[in-house]
């Protein structure tokens, strides 16, 4: 598939559009692609998962919003200009979202990268289910997508976004909002006024598996209203 354009988005993240016209692909919101790079000589291969950031209704389009860490892969995708090609296999995942109930989204860092998709499908099919976002990262400027998601709560009251940053000190930009992880206590009190809520869940390994235990734990949600994704490989 063709590269259309890529942006940064933050001192640490990129996104990487690509044009799906033609090829018939088609997904859910939100599920994942695998993305090869043929020929980029990594010691752990020419392909990596990534969660999908668009949304099914930003037609003749896929995206993905990753980390440009200094791998060989990641370094020649960052590389790639408009009309250079990647191989897309997929879609893949059953990382899915219920538009039929409200829904409570928790994301670390990187891990933003389906619920912006969500977000967005959400607000593109005028969807009135309410959706609650707690959206960590280390320091401000690593809020993927904050402006992007500010202008969707402004423009789809349905949709409502909270930040935190745990090392608000390591930033060069002021921050005044909250400072400390995801706790139990945020969660219980964003998730009260919902009608069961099903709970999501993305990031690295240590976050997912800790607000994970949360909701089974002091939460008491039951398995069956929690979903969560895994971010493996960093
Ligand atoms: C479902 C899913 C969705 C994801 N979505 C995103 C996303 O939206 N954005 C994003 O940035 N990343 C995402 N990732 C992670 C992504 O696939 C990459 O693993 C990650 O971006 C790191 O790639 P890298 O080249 O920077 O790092 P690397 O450290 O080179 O990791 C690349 C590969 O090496 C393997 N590896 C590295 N070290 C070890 C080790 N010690 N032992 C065994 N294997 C090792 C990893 O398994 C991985 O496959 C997702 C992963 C999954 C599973």
């Amino acid at each position: 598939m063709p590269l259309v354009g890529s942006r940064r988005e933050s001192p640490s993240a990129m996104t990487f559009d690509f044009s799906t016209r033609g090829t018939g692909f088609e997904y859910l919101s939100n599920q994942a692609i695998r993305l090869g790079l043929p020929g980029v000589d990594d010691p752990w291969g020419a392909a990596r998962t990534f969660s999908l950031s668009s949304s099914p209704t930003e037609h003749d389009l896929l995206s993905v919003t990753c980390k440009i860490s200094d791998t060989p892969f990641k370094q020649a995708l960052s590389r790639m200009g408009p009309g250079d090609s990647a191989v897309v296999v997929g879609p893949i995942g059953e990382f899915l979202y219920d538009a039929h109930r409200p829904s409570v989204f928790i994301a670390g860092g990187i891990g933003i990268t389906p619920f912006r998709g969500m977000a967005r499908y959400s607000a593109d099919s005028q969807n009135a289910e309410p959706i609650r976002l707690l959206y960590s990262a280390r320091i401000p400027e690593e809020l993927v997508f904050r402006r992007e998601l500010d202008a969707i709560a402004r423009a789809h009251p349905a949709f409502r976004v909270q930040y935190t940053v745990t090392r608000p000190a390591g930033s060069a930009e002021p921050w005044k909002g909250r400072v400390g992880r995801v706790d139990a206590s945020w969660i219980r009190e964003t998730a009260e006024p919902l009608a069961r809520p099903k709970y999501y869940v993305t990031g690295l390994p240590e976050m997912v598996e800790e607000i994970v235990s949360l909701l089974r734990g002091p939460l008491a949600v039951s398995e069956d209203d929690i979903d969560y994704e895994i971010f493996r490989g960093f």
